[in-house]
C-alpha cells in the first residue's frame, strides 16, 4: 500500500466569530503540496476572512490550522506570513520607485536582504524587465502592480501563494497572462496556491481542487468539474445564480 503524503496545510474545525457572528463556521479542508485550490462562494461568505485566517493575519476562534503538520500557532507571524504570502487583490504600492516597493520589507524586517541581480531576477520571473527599477511604481498599469507586488511576494521565497481575486482588476487577457506567470512559478519553485476567484473559466483552467463556501460553511469540495455538476443543493442555487 502506498502511503499518503500528508497535506501541506490541514484545517480542522476552523472557526471564526465576531462580535457574536459567526464568520467562519466549522471550515475543514486540507491544502495538498504543488496544490492549486480555487475557493469561490457569494459575496460576504467569508473568502478572505479564510485566507486570513490560514497566515494568522487574524486568529481564528476555534478548530486548529496546521502548516507542515505543527500548529499554525507554533510559527512566528512574520515568518508564517514570509511562507504563506497573501497577495492582495487590489495592489497596494507605496509612493516611490518599484525598488522600493520591492524592498519595503527590509524597514520592519532586519533579515530582509537582497541584490539588485535578485531584484532583476525576480522583475524577470512576474515577466517584467529589470529597466523598470527606477520608475515610479504608481505610474505602471494595474497589471504591472499586481506583477510587483507578486515579485514582492516571492523575494521572501513563499510556499504557498494565498491569491485573493487577484485579476479582478484585470480585464480576461490580462488576467491569463499574470495566471499563466503563476503557474509557471509555481511549476518552477514549488509553490501551493490557494485562490479566492469568482471566474469558473479560470477556476477550470488553473485549479486541481475547488471549495465553494457560502456563509461561512464549505459546503462542497471537488475537482473544477463541480462547477458544472455541484451536488449540494445550496451549491446548486448558488452556480445558477452566478454567471459561469
Ligand atoms: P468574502 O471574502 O467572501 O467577500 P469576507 O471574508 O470579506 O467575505 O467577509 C465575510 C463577512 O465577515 C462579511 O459579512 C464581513 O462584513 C464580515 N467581517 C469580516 N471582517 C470583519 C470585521 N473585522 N468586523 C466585522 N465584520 C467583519
Amino acid at each position: 500500500m502506498t502511503e499518503q503524503t500528508p497535506p501541506l496545510i490541514k484545517c480542522q474545525d476552523v472557526s471564526y466569530n465576531i462580535n457574536g457572528n459567526s464568520i467562519l463556521d466549522s471550515i475543514s479542508l486540507e491544502f495538498q503540496f504543488k496544490s492549486w485550490t480555487g475557493i469561490l462562494g457569494p459575496s460576504g461568505s467569508g473568502k478572505s476572512t479564510f485566507l486570513r485566517c490560514l497566515n494568522r493575519l487574524i486568529s481564528f476562534s476555534d478548530g486548529s490550522i496546521t502548516y507542515h503538520n505543527k500548529p499554525i500557532e507554533s510559527y512566528p507571524p512574520s515568518k508564517l506570513r514570509k511562507k504563506i504570502c497573501l497577495i492582495q487583490q487590489k495592489p497596494l504600492m507605496i509612493p516611490g520607485s518599484v525598488r522600493e516597493n520591492l524592498t519595503v520589507v527590509k524597514d520592519w524586517d532586519p533579515e530582509f536582504k537582497t541584490t539588485n541581480s535578485l531584484l532583476e531576477k525576480t522583475l524577470n520571473q512576474v515577466g517584467l524587465q529589470a529597466l523598470i527599477l527606477d520608475q515610479d511604481a504608481r505610474s505602471l498599469s494595474s497589471g504591472e502592480q499586481q506583477r510587483i507586488s507578486l515579485a514582492r511576494g516571492l523575494l521572501n521565497n513563499p510556499e504557498v501563494l494565498l491569491l485573493d481575486e487577484p485579476t479582478s482588476n484585470l480585464d480576461p487577457r490580462l488576467a491569463r497572462q499574470i495566471l499563466d506567470t503563476i503557474q509557471s512559478l509555481a511549476f518552477e519553485n514549488n509553490l501551493t496556491i490557494i485562490m479566492v476567484s469568482h471566474d469558473h473559466s479560470l477556476l477550470k483552467k488553473y485549479a486541481t481542487d475547488v471549495g465553494i463556501m457560502i456563509n461561512g460553511k464549505l459546503i462542497e469540495t471537488g475537482p473544477p468539474t463541480i462547477l458544472d455538476h455541484p451536488r449540494e443543493h445550496d451549491s446548486i442555487q448558488f452556480l445558477m445564480k452566478e454567471p459561469s
